[in-house]
């Protein structure tokens, strides 16, 4: 075991501080990561809130990790001392249930490892990037590409691969009307994406504040929803709709959005069961639907995606200290559009 620096809540109701944690010795096929930035999440205030559930402490969050290989194991084939890395939401899974073996680990029939707040193979809880260093086998390591710099890529990680799989799953691209609700961590990520595959995006915010943004991320249009009647005259429009909310939305009015055989994936993750009419679906031939993160293949994808794109998320960088106060910024949207956090200052 080797001891390393983190920040994280020690026990319920706590604030972030700083801890010591230990991370495994390495096993043939790990590799030990020197953490240079990590994104935060609303997921990880989501689960530092146990508003998911109870957790275990002390809680060390973050699942959007980028950094250098600092230590590879004897049997490591696809990572060397001083390549640029990345770890997102899983650190491992069981690798053979068909969904494994399909290459979408996230949807392993045994539940994939959390990088935090799960239990790893070794029986031992794992603990996220808000650290110094982590160890992770390389199935799960990814390669980030030299056109993108560590700090922007850190959010590709997490926000990246949640908007990248739905808008390639249901086929973002040339033709069509693409539109991401909630301006966000995710939400802008998602716009540059669905623009970089060519599609029409639209912005549905809920107020005016973000409008001056619409046009640089990439999107066609912007639409301020906090007046119902802008709503009203999109009904009808839109191919797909990925839905960033962490909030309850009225789902019945998002559906009526979209066209004939439109689809609308959830990616946000609303605090309350939605109860939706038939009519809303079977109206238009609608579907509503959900989608987690991305397999290891995708992501890694995605990432060249974003490399050969030139895109990367708009972050605003912060210090270990500075982790409380961004929380309760992220949860009144006054971020634009990630923090990051500097691991050099943990
Ligand atoms: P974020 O940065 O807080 O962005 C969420 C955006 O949603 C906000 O910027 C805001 O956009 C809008 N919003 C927030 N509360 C709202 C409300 N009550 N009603 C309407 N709009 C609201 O969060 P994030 O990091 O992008 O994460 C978004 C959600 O996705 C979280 O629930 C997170 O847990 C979840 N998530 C899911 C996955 C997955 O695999 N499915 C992966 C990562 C995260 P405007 O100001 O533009 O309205
Ligand atoms: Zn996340
Ligand atoms: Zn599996």
């Amino acid at each position: 075991m080797r001891t390393v620096t983190a920040y994280g809540v020690p026990k319920a109701h706590g604030s972030f501080e700083k801890l010591s944690i230990e991370r495994r010795d390495l096993g043939p096929k790990d590799v030990l990561i020197k953490i240079a930035f990590a994104g935060i999440c609303h997921s990880d205030i989501h689960t530092v809130r146990e508003e998911w559930g109870g957790i275990s402490y002390p809680m060390v969050p973050g699942h959007e990790i980028a950094g250098i290989v600092e230590e590879v194991g004897s049997d490591v084939t696809n990572f060397a001392v001083g390549d640029r890395a990345g770890v997102g939401c899983m650190v491992d899974s069981c690798r053979e249930c068909e969904n494994c073996r399909a290459g979408e680990e996230q949807y392993c029939l045994k539940g994939n490892i959390g990088t935090y707040n799960g239990v790893g193979k070794d029986g031992q809880p794992t603990a996220g990037g808000y650290s110094t260093h982590i160890v992770v086998d390389e199935h799960f390591v990814l390669s980030i590409p030299e056109g993108i710099s560590l700090d922007v890529a850190a959010p590709l990680l997490c926000a990246g691969i949640t908007m990248y799989s739905p808008l390639k799953h249901w086929g973002a691209g040339p033709g069509k009307k693409v539109a991401i609700v909630g301006l966000g961590g995710l939400g802008h990520v998602g716009v540059k994406i669905a623009a970089a595959m060519g599609a029409e995006v639209s912005i549905l915010s809920r107020s005016d504040d973000k409008r001056g943004d619409a046009a640089a991320l990439g999107a066609a249009h912007f639409h301020a929803t906090g007046d119902p009647s802008v709503l009203k005259s999109l009904r009808g429009t839109f191919d797909l709709i990925v839905n960033t909310v962490s909030g309850n939305l009225p789902i019945d009015t998002y559906l009526s959005l979209l066209r004939l055989d439109g689809v609308m994936a959830n990616v946000g993750v609303a605090p309350e069961p939605f109860q939706v009419r038939f009519s809303s679906l079977a109206g238009n031939r609608r579907s509503l639907t959900g989608s987690a993160i991305g397999g290891i293949r995708e992501t890694q994808e995605m990432l060249d995606f974003c490399a050969e794109h030139g895109l990367g998320a708009d972050i605003e960088l912060i210090s270990s200290h500075q982790i409380n106060e961004a929380y309760d910024r992220v949860v009144n949207s006054d971020v634009r559009y990630r923090f990051v956090i500097d691991a050099a200052t943990f």
